[in-house]
């Protein structure tokens, strides 16, 4: 089941309230100006700040942050 496009046009980065792209099979949520990727969990977005990846790390296979 993919991502509702209506949900994906409301959800916005907490950071810098910029848009967000879609990666891969819908694994994530970029936001390429704060370079970091928001988690999709069970198919649903987790737009909390400290739960994102750097995409760095994201790129590197990391699909949590390190605590
Ligand atoms: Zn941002």
């Amino acid at each position: 089941m993919a991502l509702h496009p209506e949900l994906l046009q409301i959800l916005c980065c907490p950071v810098c309230k910029g848009g967000l792209v879609v990666l891969g099979a819908e694994e994530g949520l970029l936001c390429s100006a704060c370079q970091l990727v928001y988690p999709v969990r069970d198919e649903i977005p987790v737009m909390l700040v400290e739960e994102a990846v750097p995409q760095a790390k994201w790129e590197a296979g990391a699909r949590e942050v390190e605590r």
